[in-house]
């Protein structure tokens, strides 16, 4: 059976008050939509941790600049509320923009700390609407718990960061990064890439790994770092950034002995932006 739609913040409610009254708890996954594996490993995470679990669709327009891919976004409701129906969601929320941004909405929440640099220095307003629609999306709801994925591991500590920031009632659980057998990361943006580009993009990972192991080994961290860049250069990627960071506040490291460590790239393939990290 396919999952109940909301499509206003007042339906989302009406539901989540009777789960309430009941005294169930309530998970939220926040989603764009084009459902893959590691979105469902999130929806499967929350199951195991609440008795009910909302995934929202929501196709952002805020956390896209004016170049990037909102309008070619992959979008394939059908597709996604038959996964949603096979792994027993009940309920997806899936707001109109008018909904979410109702007309001369001039309300948007901004997270400092983890937000600056790495994605901010090459998508300067992505994080104040992740974080403005993750706020909403948490305020419609007031989950128990909200699953993110470790894949946009700046996105997670954010995330973390509002939610501790705003006092929201909501404890925010991290899954592990869902790949292809290839290492690939698992994105819906991963459909833009030709075979070709497809053939050669796990080589974001590996070199990942690669580094993490010489880093263990005792490398020196910026040559080693510079590494990765040049043999995703190499390999035809255009790096925009690989980065060794703490794990927990994203300042940069020059060294793994400065704390827990977490290395961080994105680049692009061809037309399409690949990002992943690993821990170190
Ligand atoms: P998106 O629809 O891409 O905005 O992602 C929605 C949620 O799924 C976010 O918390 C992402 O971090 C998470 N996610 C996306 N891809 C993966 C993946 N390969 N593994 C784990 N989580 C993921």
């Amino acid at each position: 059976m396919h999952p109940d739609i909301a499509t206003s913040i007042a339906n989302l409610r009406d539901r989540i008050d009777s789960w309430r009254a009941a005294e169930e708890t309530i998970a939220l996954v926040p989603t764009m939509g084009a459902l893959h594996s590691g979105h469902l490993q999130l929806v499967e995470l929350a199951s195991e941790r609440c008795d009910r679990v909302v995934v929202s669709i929501f196709v952002n327009p805020t956390q896209f600049g004016p170049e990037e891919d909102f309008s070619r976004y992959p979008r394939r409701p059908e597709a996604d509320l038959e996964a949603l129906a096979r792994v027993g969601v009940p309920l997806v929320f899936a707001p109109t923009a008018d909904e979410m941004y109702p007309s001369g909405y001039a309300t948007t929440v901004k997270v400092g700390g983890p937000s600056e640099g790495l994605e901010s220095d090459f998508r300067p307003h992505f994080f104040e609407g992740v974080a403005t629609v993750v706020s909403k999306l948490l305020i419609s709801c007031f989950p128990d718990e909200a699953v993110f994925g470790e894949k946009d591991y700046q996105q997670l500590l954010v995330v973390r960061r509002l939610v501790s920031d705003l006092r929201l009632p909501t404890r925010i659980v991290a899954a592990p990064t869902a790949r292809e057998d290839d290492g690939l990361a698992l994105s819906s943006r991963n459909a833009y890439l030709s075979p070709e580009e497809r053939r050669r993009a796990p080589l974001i990972y590996s070199s990942l790994q690669r580094a993490a192991e010489a880093l263990r080994a005792g490398a020196p961290a910026a040559s080693t770092v510079n590494d990765v860049k040049e043999r995703l250069t190499e390999a035809g990627f255009r790096v925009d950034y690989v980065s060794l960071r703490h794990s927990e506040t994203l300042q940069p490291l020059a060294e793994l002995s400065e704390g827990p460590a977490r290395l961080l790239a994105a680049a692009w393939m061809g037309g399409t932006r690949l990002i992943d990290n690993i821990a170190v």
